[in-house]
């Protein structure tokens, strides 16, 4: 047998929560064709991986990526994380189908300027990102923020029987052609006024398709468990599997209470399929939110329209430059980006270790001034987390960050090295692997990443994207709630 190529001597660490093993793995035809001691195969290409371990490339469940895959392909912050699928349309804003009458509402403003949104149906969306040839597989949720700004001309309400319609055809439409579900953002002000039942009545479309219901909860401070309760009565209305966006306690009132969601979490996956994401920091980011404005913990700001110089300072440096309360300060910052650094580190770790948490960055690719966790999360959770805390043993690490999300979000043959699979895979050095990027230089590459592999084609190696591009656009392939069994 001829193979394309050939991958010796490596520790592989399969994906499936199992310890790693040594052992030769064969590329052909973009698939892993063979695993074991492959001494005498013939290839085209070899790279001797001794020392270093071989996972499947890592899905980033949870991204603002929409547009940024069509506009700049390469996609460094997260090839060089070895990251080799990524998941849009979280948090209720998605790139399609997206109609704008004029700038995008926020948080939409977090996938771009108004220029970015041209796919007015999924079908266009899904079109481009095959024309565009990205180097990672995209799958794609549909946003209901994004559904609320093509049919309200106001969002601080909720939608009536006949926006609702429409918004259920549109979702609908999305479904067929291959979405993985609904996503929603309730804690942000443009689908807060959204009541349980309007979401209920949207997610009765996911239904037929075992579409799945990811959720940034309507609040991540004192009332979350509440929060939970809703977004599993949702999910149960709606018989779809619930995926708990980015996990957290938020707010200096609210430290301490990971075991209650987690407990809370475990209570509700008896009885239906639910799983959350989770990043490995204790700072939050998104756009500049007045309600979130404190003086309980550091804030930083990342990017401000009216104030492009303010990115990277301290709000509370700023108001006291301008002599305002930090509250003002914030209103004439806005429309803007902001770090808030309100979770407590035991929280973070309870919530990563937890069994259903899964990897996603929640990386913001547009902010000039970005959250590390666009380019560090996933050597973050490898280097930091697993060997340097030693949170978790490796082979759970990759688990979080690949046969875990794989599984949930029904990303067929991939996930895992096994024979037959695509060849989604990245090399890297378990004694180096580590994030770079900090809050003080968020934008540099993770060390130890040492090669990566899209769909067979070697796309990322020595620090040095080398511009082939492979990814496809993955499409919802069967019923999800198979993969919480
Ligand atoms: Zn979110």
């Amino acid at each position: 047998m001829q193979y394309d190529t050939l991958i010796r001597n490596a520790l592989i660490i399969d994906g499936s929560n199992s310890p790693g093993y040594r052992a030769d793995v064969a590329i052909a035809n973009g698939h892993i064709e063979r695993i074991g001691d492959l001494q005498d195969a013939c290839v085209e290409e070899e790279f001797d991986a001794a020392g270093h371990v071989l996972a499947p490339g890592f899905i980033d469940v949870h991204t603002h990526d929409d547009t940024v895959v069509i506009r700049q392909p390469q996609m460094l912050p997260k090839l060089s994380q070895g990251v080799t699928t990524v998941i849009v349309g979280n948090c209720g804003i998605s790139a399609s189908p997206v109609s704008l009458r004029g700038d995008p509402p926020d948080p939409m403003n977090l996938l771009g300027t108004a220029a970015a949104f041209v796919y007015p149906t999924f079908r266009d969306y899904r079109a481009a990102v095959e024309m565009a040839n990205t180097t990672l597989n995209v799958a794609a949720l549909v946003g209901h923020t994004a559904l609320r700004s093509n049919h309200l001309d106001d969002l601080f309400r909720t939608a009536s029987a006949d926006e609702i319609t429409a918004m259920r055809l549109q979702l609908r439409a999305s479904l067929e052609a291959g979405a993985l579900g609904l996503s929603t953002g309730l804690a942000y002000a443009s689908a807060f006024s959204a009541t349980t039942d309007e979401v209920m009545q949207l997610t009765e479309e996911l239904t037929a398709f075992g579409a799945v219901y990811t959720t940034h909860l309507r609040s991540e401070f004192e009332p979350v468990l509440e929060a939970m309760d809703e977004a599993f009565q949702i999910g149960r209305h709606a018989k779809s599997p619930v995926i708990i966006s980015h996990l957290k306690c938020a707010g200096a009132g609210n430290w301490g209470r990971s075991p209650q969601l987690l407990a809370s979490l475990d209570e509700a996956a008896k009885t239906h399929p639910v799983g959350c994401d989770c990043y490995p920091y204790a700072a939050s980011s998104s756009t500049l939110d007045l309600k979130q404005v404190t003086e309980a913990h550091r804030i930083t700001i990342t990017w401000s329209t009216p104030h492009p110089e303010m990115g990277g300072r301290d709000l509370v440096d700023i108001a006291a430059q301008w002599n305002l309360s930090l509250l003002d300060t914030a209103r004439q910052l806005q429309p803007a980006g902001a770090v808030y650094y309100g979770m407590d580190e035991a929280d973070v770790r309870r919530i990563l270790a937890h069994p259903l948490s899964m990897v996603g960055s929640d990386g913001l690719p547009e902010d000039p001034f970005p959250h590390p966790r666009l380019w560090g999360a996933f050597p973050r959770v490898l280097g930091h987390f697993s060997r340097d805390v030693g949170l978790f043993p490796l082979h759970t690490a990759v688990h979080k960050m690949t046969g875990l999300s794989a599984a949930r979000f029904g990303l067929k043959a991939r996930g895992e090295i096994r024979e037959g699979y695509w060849a989604d895979l990245v090399l890297f050095d378990p004694a180096t692997v580590r994030d770079v990027a900090d809050f003080n230089d968020p934008q540099r590459a993770a060390q130890g990443i040492e090669g990566v592999w899209v769909n067979g084609v070697l796309s990322y190696r020595d620090g040095q994207a080398n511009g082939r591009r492979a990814g496809r656009f993955l499409a919802r392939e069967g019923d999800l709630r198979e993969g919480f069994r």
